[in-house]
């Protein structure tokens, strides 16, 4: 969908009489809209006085003239929100000019405000403020509460009588966009009173126009984002010829991402399991914002800051050790996990044994794809490719049993275990039971091996504990942790070790340091964001979300399982994965098809080849949770098994 958005500094701003003019002016180009009316009808109005504009219906009329939510209490009628408002957007053969009522911050519904309803839209905004005394504080506060939902309008429409200065103002103090004065008829407005005013305006209306025509813009240039992408960008996990054209996403809140064309998806997978209470919690977003006013970065070596601090205070108070833990910061899940190795190899250089040069992962196993992390997952697919070049390393079946066998076999050389515990996600979303996690926790112990927990993607709270480990009552050696830890915002990781690793690094002596350090190492910014995130872990919600969505889950694996072509059907926590019964793993067909499928239903899916699952935010209600489970329902039978 195209189109602008008249926003007005308040109620008597002069919206509907900018929309007028612009109509007036272009008759043949818009299409409007206004979907909350109350009092007079706007929308009657345009079409008296605009004959040729093609004018829609609105959404909800109220008819007594006060705010839209008190007008339809008193009706005993209820007011549309943001969802109702933009599933209702009309598609018009031509852009919309929607038409909001009073201003930025007027309530919507009880909960939210119209803000939220005209980020939602994802349209260029038009601000239209009087032109009377005032003018340049009124706009610019205005322009202030927008700013704060991260929207900057294209344009500022003063009604009333010229006012060269209240122009240069705003314009200079918004980024230069275009600011004209519209002068409108005296005395009764007519149609040929409407269309001499128009005329008048013409040139400032002009300057408008291809702007807002122009549609969502990006880099302050109208653009089609997918060309342009195709044109410039390298993507992730996607061959340079992929059948499918990136989704161009413009906003985000809650579970929802907003397209550019406006569709609106529930992100199913957290975008690939970092989001975690939801996008733009609102107290992360405002702790990002607080910390922008404090300090940007700063290197982290012979330097801190309190961010930091905190967090690795809070982050070490959840681990099962005594003191003397330490937390050491890089920015993405891969280094956290390069980052224990290294610890675990060069503690036992400290302790005179250097030939321990052999990890052992297992099999199914994932921990990133820097060369450290590939050398101990070795997946054919992902990595095949670099074989030659990856350091030895064992990858023995998920079982206390081979773990022993490895272990004995390889007495004296293995440096440490690295297990994602109770969930290897890109392996295919396998579990094993906290049993199974001891059992191999306890065989580690008995050869005096570290254990290495990569909590990547089960951190916080993602599989019913806060750590996945805790369920099977073990003390891990070192602890990665990263993706949800900013609640998925900014990138961050952390390495926690253990009092006894640290202990092996604990000395004056310079050929002791750890040398490892990234420019980016907690960066206070995303520490910011982790601490706020921690802070909202604190309140303890996430238990009750984590048990409401897993309940949901079981229902819905129940129905899965009886899908033909499905062989097994689970549920850990957050995480409802269905297998199909077809060759290919990873490769698999039936991967893209599936996405494709789950997007008709309005659900973001990635599967992991033959394994569709989903992984969605604490946030996620009921009907979005129905609506993932009817997609997967959906998707399983696309694939005609
Ligand atoms: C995603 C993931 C990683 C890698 O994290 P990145 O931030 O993508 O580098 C490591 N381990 C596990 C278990 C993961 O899920």
């Amino acid at each position: 969908m195209t189109g602008f958005v008249v926003v007005g500094t308040d109620t008597d701003a002069g919206k509907t009489a900018f929309s007028l003019m612009f109509l007036a002016a272009f008759p043949d180009t818009f299409a409007y809209w206004k979907p909350v009316e109350t009092g007079d009808s706007d929308a009657e109005k345009v079409r008296r006085l605009v004959p040729r504009a093609v004018v829609l219906p609105p959404l909800a009329r109220f008819s007594e003239p006060v705010a839209p939510v008190l007008a339809a209490r008193r009706e005993g009628r209820a007011m549309p929100g943001v969802a109702d408002i933009l599933a209702a957007r009309p598609s018009a053969d031509r852009p919309l000019l929607i038409e909001t009522f009073g201003g930025p911050m007027s309530p919507l519904t009880d909960d939210v405000l119209q803000l939220d309803l005209i980020r939602a839209f994802a349209l260029p905004v038009v601000l239209v403020s009087s032109a009377a005394v005032g003018a340049v504080a009124r706009t610019l506060q205005a322009a202030a509460a927008l700013e704060h939902a991260g929207l900057r309008p294209v344009a500022v429409a003063l009604t009333g009588a010229d006012d060269a200065f209240a122009c240069d103002q705003i314009t200079r103090r918004l980024g230069g966009i275009p600011v004209a004065c519209h002068e409108f008829p005296a005395g009764e407005w007519t149609r040929d009173s409407l269309a001499a005013a128009a005329e008048r305006s013409r040139w400032a209306l002009q300057r408008v126009e291809p702007i807002v025509r122009a549609g969502p813009t990006f880099g302050g240039r109208p653009t089609d984002i997918a060309a342009a992408d195709a044109r410039a960008v390298w993507h992730p996990y996607t061959p340079l010829q992929s059948p499918d054209a990136p989704l161009a996403v413009a906003a985000a809140d809650d579970e929802f991402l907003t397209l550019d064309d406006g569709r609106r998806l529930i992100d199913g997978i957290s975008s690939w399991w970092t989001i975690l209470h939801g996008h733009r919690p609102p107290a992360i977003m405002q702790a990002v914002r607080d910390a922008t006013h404090q300090l940007d970065h700063v290197l982290f070596a012979g330097a801190t800051h309190p961010a930091a601090v905190e967090l690795a205070t809070s982050l070490l108070g959840s681990m099962p050790w005594g003191p003397g833990g330490r937390v050491f910061y890089s920015d993405n899940g891969s280094t956290a996990v390069e980052v224990a190795l290294k610890m675990a190899y060069q503690a036992w250089c400290h302790r005179g044994e250097a030939g321990r040069t052999l990890f052992v992962g297992f099999e199914h196993g994932y921990h990133g794809d820097t060369f450290g992390a590939m050398s101990l997952s070795r997946d054919p697919v992902f990595f095949g490719r670099f074989e030659p070049l990856l350091f030895r390393a064992l990858q023995v079946p998920l079982s206390a049993d081979a773990l022993d066998a490895a272990l004995t076999h390889h007495a004296g050389e293995v440096a440490g275990v690295l297990v994602e515990p109770l969930v290897q996600g890109a392996g295919g979303m396998r579990l094993h039971t906290p049993e199974e996690l001891r059992a191999l926790f306890e065989v580690t112990r008995r050869h005096g091996v570290p254990f290495i927990a990569d909590e990547v993607m089960t951190g916080f709270g993602r599989t019913g504990s806060l750590w996945a480990f805790e369920q099977a009552g073990i003390a891990p050696d070192l602890v990665c942790a990263a993706k949800g830890i900013t609640g998925g915002v900014l990138p961050l990781a952390a390495t926690l070790a253990s009092p006894e690793v640290v202990a092996a690094f604990d000395t004056a002596d310079r050929t002791r340091t750890f040398f490892h350090g990234h420019s980016f190492t907690a960066n206070p910014i995303a520490c910011a964001a982790a601490v706020a995130s921690w802070r909202l872990l604190q309140t303890g919600r996430w238990r009750t979300d984590v048990r409401r969505i897993e309940a949901h889950w079981l229902a819905a694996a129940a129905g899965l399982r009886k899908l033909h072509g499905v062989k097994d059907a689970r549920v850990r926590g957050l995480i409802l994965a269905a297998e199909l019964d077809v060759p290919g793993g990873y490769l698999a067909d039936v991967g893209r098809a599936m996405r494709l499928a789950a997007l008709e239903r309005g659900v973001l899916l990635r599967p992991l080849g033959n394994v569709l699952y989903a992984l969605p935010p604490l946030c996620t209600s009921d009907d979005s949770l129905a609506r993932i489970a009817d997609a997967m329902v959906h998707a399983v039978r696309s694939c005609g098994l």
